[in-house]
Protein backbone atom coordinates (compact mmCIF):
# COMPACT_ATOMS: atom_id res chain seq x y z
CA UNK A 1 0.00 0.00 0.00
CA UNK A 2 0.96 3.28 -0.90
CA UNK A 3 1.02 6.25 1.75
CA UNK A 4 -2.35 7.21 2.76
CA UNK A 5 -3.76 10.80 1.79
CA UNK A 6 -7.05 11.60 0.69
CA UNK A 7 -10.84 11.83 1.57
CA UNK A 8 -12.50 9.51 3.97
CA UNK A 9 -15.85 8.54 5.48
CA UNK A 10 -15.76 7.29 9.39
CA UNK A 11 -17.93 4.40 9.43
CA UNK A 12 -16.95 2.46 12.91
CA UNK A 13 -14.43 4.01 15.32
CA UNK A 14 -13.21 2.35 18.90
CA UNK A 15 -11.26 3.09 21.95
CA UNK A 16 -7.69 0.60 21.92
CA UNK A 17 -5.13 1.16 24.77
CA UNK A 18 -4.26 3.89 26.70
CA UNK A 19 -4.72 6.26 23.85
CA UNK A 20 -4.93 4.69 20.33
CA UNK A 21 -8.33 4.72 19.08
CA UNK A 22 -8.73 2.38 15.68
CA UNK A 23 -11.02 3.55 12.89
CA UNK A 24 -12.92 1.60 10.13
CA UNK A 25 -12.88 3.75 7.08
CA UNK A 26 -14.45 3.95 3.57
CA UNK A 27 -12.04 5.43 1.32
CA UNK A 28 -11.95 6.45 -2.93
CA UNK A 29 -8.96 5.02 -3.37
CA UNK A 30 -8.51 1.41 -0.92
CA UNK A 31 -12.03 0.44 -0.08
CA UNK A 32 -12.60 -0.22 3.41
CA UNK A 33 -9.78 0.40 5.07
CA UNK A 34 -9.20 -0.51 9.29
CA UNK A 35 -6.75 2.37 10.47
CA UNK A 36 -4.86 2.79 14.21
CA UNK A 37 -4.43 6.01 15.24
CA UNK A 38 -2.03 6.41 17.62
CA UNK A 39 -2.41 8.44 20.45
CA UNK A 40 -5.18 9.70 19.19
CA UNK A 41 -7.12 10.30 22.32
CA UNK A 42 -4.15 12.91 23.66
CA UNK A 43 -3.25 14.78 20.18
CA UNK A 44 -6.18 17.32 19.90
CA UNK A 45 -3.55 18.66 17.01
CA UNK A 46 -3.85 15.78 15.09
CA UNK A 47 -7.42 14.58 15.79
CA UNK A 48 -9.34 17.93 16.69
CA UNK A 49 -12.23 15.67 17.30
CA UNK A 50 -12.63 14.13 14.30
CA UNK A 51 -12.34 10.29 14.79
CA UNK A 52 -16.19 9.96 15.37
CA UNK A 53 -18.83 7.82 13.42
CA UNK A 54 -20.18 9.75 10.31
CA UNK A 55 -17.26 12.43 9.53
CA UNK A 56 -16.13 12.91 6.13
CA UNK A 57 -12.42 13.61 7.08
CA UNK A 58 -9.57 14.60 4.69
CA UNK A 59 -6.82 12.20 6.01
CA UNK A 60 -3.19 11.37 6.06
CA UNK A 61 -1.19 8.31 7.21
CA UNK A 62 1.07 5.23 6.19
CA UNK A 63 1.41 1.75 5.42
CA UNK A 64 1.52 -0.36 8.35
CA UNK A 65 4.24 -3.19 8.86
CA UNK A 66 4.58 -6.07 7.05
CA UNK A 67 0.64 -6.09 5.56
CA UNK A 68 -0.66 -5.11 9.47
CA UNK A 69 -2.97 -2.35 10.05
CA UNK A 70 -2.11 0.93 8.27
CA UNK A 71 -1.18 4.24 10.79
CA UNK A 72 -3.37 7.37 10.79
CA UNK A 73 -1.60 10.41 11.65
CA UNK A 74 -3.61 13.07 10.60
CA UNK A 75 -7.44 13.27 10.45
CA UNK A 76 -9.40 16.90 9.40
CA UNK A 77 -12.79 17.73 9.10
CA UNK A 78 -14.45 18.18 6.00
CA UNK A 79 -18.07 17.69 7.18
CA UNK A 80 -19.27 16.12 10.24
CA UNK A 81 -22.91 15.75 8.90
CA UNK A 82 -24.57 17.28 12.30
CA UNK A 83 -28.05 16.78 11.14
CA UNK A 84 -27.30 13.60 11.32
CA UNK A 85 -26.96 13.55 14.60
CA UNK A 86 -29.96 15.37 16.07
CA UNK A 87 -32.66 13.39 14.89
CA UNK A 88 -33.24 9.94 16.34
CA UNK A 89 -34.35 8.84 12.78
CA UNK A 90 -31.88 10.77 10.74
CA UNK A 91 -28.89 8.73 13.12
CA UNK A 92 -30.82 5.44 12.88
CA UNK A 93 -30.90 5.60 9.39
CA UNK A 94 -27.23 6.97 8.40
CA UNK A 95 -26.25 4.41 11.07
CA UNK A 96 -27.71 1.78 9.45
CA UNK A 97 -26.07 2.57 6.09
CA UNK A 98 -22.61 2.55 7.66
CA UNK A 99 -22.83 -0.82 9.54
CA UNK A 100 -23.77 -2.20 6.01
CA UNK A 101 -20.88 -0.39 4.39
CA UNK A 102 -18.86 -1.23 7.16
CA UNK A 103 -19.75 -5.27 7.33
CA UNK A 104 -19.74 -5.48 3.61
CA UNK A 105 -17.76 -3.18 1.75
CA UNK A 106 -14.83 -4.83 0.10
CA UNK A 107 -11.05 -4.11 1.64
CA UNK A 108 -9.43 -4.50 -1.69
CA UNK A 109 -11.87 -4.25 -4.34
CA UNK A 110 -10.88 -2.35 -7.92
CA UNK A 111 -10.06 1.58 -7.78
CA UNK A 112 -13.36 1.92 -10.02
CA UNK A 113 -15.23 0.10 -7.47
CA UNK A 114 -13.51 1.63 -4.05
CA UNK A 115 -14.29 5.15 -5.74
CA UNK A 116 -18.11 4.52 -6.86
CA UNK A 117 -18.64 3.00 -3.59
CA UNK A 118 -17.56 6.09 -2.01
CA UNK A 119 -19.38 8.25 -3.88
CA UNK A 120 -22.29 6.76 -3.41
CA UNK A 121 -21.80 7.04 1.02
CA UNK A 122 -21.24 10.23 0.32
CA UNK A 123 -24.72 10.84 -1.73
CA UNK A 124 -26.72 8.80 0.43
CA UNK A 125 -25.27 10.67 3.78
CA UNK A 126 -25.88 14.09 2.18
CA UNK A 127 -29.43 12.88 0.73
CA UNK A 128 -30.65 11.48 4.94
CA UNK A 129 -29.19 14.54 6.09
CA UNK A 130 -31.66 16.54 4.46
CA UNK A 131 -34.65 14.29 4.92
CA UNK A 132 -37.35 13.13 7.46
CA UNK A 133 -36.56 9.01 6.95
CA UNK A 134 -39.25 6.76 6.80
CA UNK A 135 -40.02 3.69 5.32
CA UNK A 136 -40.04 4.36 1.66
CA UNK A 137 -36.57 6.18 1.99
CA UNK A 138 -34.69 3.54 3.87
CA UNK A 139 -35.95 1.22 1.33
CA UNK A 140 -34.21 2.77 -1.41
CA UNK A 141 -30.89 3.40 0.57
CA UNK A 142 -30.74 -0.22 1.05
CA UNK A 143 -31.52 -1.39 -2.52
CA UNK A 144 -29.01 1.32 -3.96
CA UNK A 145 -27.00 0.49 -1.22
CA UNK A 146 -26.91 -3.11 -2.44
CA UNK A 147 -26.38 -2.20 -5.73
CA UNK A 148 -23.67 0.25 -5.02
CA UNK A 149 -21.79 -3.34 -3.04
CA UNK A 150 -22.53 -5.15 -6.51
CA UNK A 151 -25.19 -7.19 -5.08
CA UNK A 152 -28.46 -5.90 -6.57
CA UNK A 153 -31.55 -8.10 -7.16
CA UNK A 154 -32.36 -8.73 -10.80
CA UNK A 155 -35.10 -6.53 -11.45
CA UNK A 156 -35.46 -6.59 -15.54
CA UNK A 157 -35.26 -10.08 -16.41
CA UNK A 158 -36.29 -13.36 -15.65
CA UNK A 159 -33.48 -15.09 -13.89
CA UNK A 160 -34.54 -18.87 -15.70
CA UNK A 161 -34.94 -17.84 -18.86
CA UNK A 162 -33.41 -14.09 -19.10
CA UNK A 163 -37.39 -12.67 -20.84
CA UNK A 164 -38.26 -10.04 -19.51
CA UNK A 165 -41.38 -10.56 -17.37
CA UNK A 166 -44.20 -9.22 -19.95
CA UNK A 167 -47.60 -10.44 -17.32
CA UNK A 168 -47.41 -11.55 -13.59
CA UNK A 169 -44.13 -11.25 -12.59
CA UNK A 170 -42.45 -13.40 -9.20
CA UNK A 171 -39.27 -12.96 -7.64
CA UNK A 172 -37.18 -16.10 -6.44
CA UNK A 173 -35.08 -14.78 -3.78
CA UNK A 174 -32.73 -18.04 -3.70
CA UNK A 175 -32.15 -17.18 -7.18
CA UNK A 176 -31.59 -13.57 -6.74
CA UNK A 177 -34.64 -12.29 -9.22
CA UNK A 178 -37.14 -11.47 -10.55
CA UNK A 179 -39.26 -14.95 -12.54
CA UNK A 180 -41.63 -14.50 -15.16
CA UNK A 181 -44.87 -15.77 -14.95
CA UNK A 182 -43.78 -19.09 -16.29
CA UNK A 183 -41.19 -19.80 -14.27
CA UNK A 184 -43.15 -18.42 -11.47
CA UNK A 185 -45.55 -21.05 -11.84
CA UNK A 186 -42.96 -23.73 -12.27
CA UNK A 187 -41.50 -22.95 -8.76
CA UNK A 188 -44.55 -22.41 -7.27
CA UNK A 189 -44.61 -21.57 -3.51
CA UNK A 190 -40.67 -20.78 -3.96
CA UNK A 191 -41.47 -17.28 -5.81
CA UNK A 192 -43.37 -14.22 -3.86
CA UNK A 193 -45.48 -12.49 -6.34
CA UNK A 194 -44.76 -8.95 -7.04
CA UNK A 195 -46.58 -6.31 -9.70
CA UNK A 196 -44.40 -5.05 -12.68
CA UNK A 197 -45.43 -1.36 -11.40
CA UNK A 198 -43.17 -2.88 -8.33
CA UNK A 199 -40.21 -4.14 -10.78
CA UNK A 200 -40.74 -0.97 -12.87
CA UNK A 201 -40.29 1.67 -9.54
CA UNK A 202 -37.49 0.08 -8.25
CA UNK A 203 -35.50 -0.30 -11.82
CA UNK A 204 -36.37 3.27 -11.80
CA UNK A 205 -35.25 3.63 -8.69
CA UNK A 206 -31.65 2.26 -9.33
CA UNK A 207 -31.38 4.89 -12.45
CA UNK A 208 -32.59 8.28 -10.74
CA UNK A 209 -30.30 10.96 -9.48
CA UNK A 210 -30.84 11.35 -5.67
CA UNK A 211 -32.38 14.82 -5.96
CA UNK A 212 -35.13 12.79 -8.37
CA UNK A 213 -35.00 9.78 -6.21
CA UNK A 214 -36.16 11.77 -3.33
CA UNK A 215 -39.70 12.36 -5.72
CA UNK A 216 -39.86 9.00 -6.98
CA UNK A 217 -43.43 7.82 -6.40
CA UNK A 218 -44.09 4.65 -4.21
CA UNK A 219 -47.91 3.90 -3.64
CA UNK A 220 -48.31 1.64 -0.43
CA UNK A 221 -48.90 -1.50 -2.34
CA UNK A 222 -45.39 -1.11 -4.29
CA UNK A 223 -44.10 -0.24 -1.10
CA UNK A 224 -45.25 -3.63 0.91
CA UNK A 225 -44.06 -5.43 -1.92
CA UNK A 226 -40.92 -4.19 -2.25
CA UNK A 227 -40.16 -4.03 1.70
CA UNK A 228 -41.33 -7.60 1.66
CA UNK A 229 -39.01 -9.00 -1.48
CA UNK A 230 -35.97 -6.81 -0.55
CA UNK A 231 -36.29 -8.00 3.30
CA UNK A 232 -36.05 -11.56 2.13
CA UNK A 233 -33.14 -11.37 -0.73
CA UNK A 234 -30.98 -9.28 2.13
CA UNK A 235 -31.14 -12.42 4.44
CA UNK A 236 -31.25 -14.91 2.12
CA UNK A 237 -28.31 -13.73 0.31
CA UNK A 238 -26.16 -11.14 2.88
CA UNK A 239 -27.41 -13.32 6.21
CA UNK A 240 -26.62 -10.42 8.37
CA UNK A 241 -28.47 -8.97 10.70
CA UNK A 242 -27.27 -5.58 11.56
CA UNK A 243 -26.99 -4.27 15.11
CA UNK A 244 -28.15 -0.87 13.80
CA UNK A 245 -31.43 -2.51 12.72
CA UNK A 246 -33.61 -2.74 16.14
CA UNK A 247 -32.74 1.40 16.07
CA UNK A 248 -33.84 1.89 12.55
CA UNK A 249 -37.62 -0.62 13.30
CA UNK A 250 -37.97 1.58 16.43
CA UNK A 251 -37.50 5.22 14.92
CA UNK A 252 -39.92 4.03 12.05
CA UNK A 253 -42.51 2.83 14.11
CA UNK A 254 -44.74 5.96 14.17
CA UNK A 255 -44.30 5.14 9.95
CA UNK A 256 -47.39 4.11 8.04
CA UNK A 257 -47.23 0.98 7.44
CA UNK A 258 -47.16 -2.23 9.41
CA UNK A 259 -43.68 -3.20 11.14
CA UNK A 260 -40.85 -4.98 8.83
CA UNK A 261 -40.62 -7.88 10.88
CA UNK A 262 -44.16 -9.61 10.82
CA UNK A 263 -43.67 -9.42 7.39
CA UNK A 264 -41.05 -11.98 6.80
CA UNK A 265 -43.93 -14.76 7.81
CA UNK A 266 -46.05 -13.62 4.79
CA UNK A 267 -46.55 -16.68 3.11
CA UNK A 268 -45.39 -16.88 -0.50
CA UNK A 269 -47.47 -18.00 -3.12
CA UNK A 270 -49.14 -21.52 -2.40
CA UNK A 271 -49.01 -23.42 -5.94
CA UNK A 272 -50.69 -21.53 -8.19
CA UNK A 273 -52.99 -18.51 -7.27
CA UNK A 274 -56.13 -17.49 -7.95
CA UNK A 275 -55.70 -15.01 -10.99
CA UNK A 276 -52.92 -15.91 -12.39
CA UNK A 277 -52.45 -17.24 -15.93
CA UNK A 278 -53.48 -21.12 -16.78
CA UNK A 279 -50.58 -21.67 -18.86
ZN1 LIG B 1 -38.54 -17.15 -17.27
Amino acid sequence: MKKLAGEAILLRAVDFGESDRIAHLLTPEFGRLTVIAKGARRSFRRFPGTLDVFNHLRIAGRPGRRGGMAFLEQAILISPFLSLRDHMGRFALAGYLVETLDRMAPENGSPAEARHLFEFALSALRTIEKTQPDRRLRLLVELRALDALGLCPELRRCVRCGRPPAARAGFLVADGGVVCAQHALEVGAAALPVHLGTLRALQQALELDWDRLQRLALGRQALAEAESLLFRFHRFHVGLELRSETLLEESLRGDSLTPRAPRVDTPPLQGRPAGWPNT
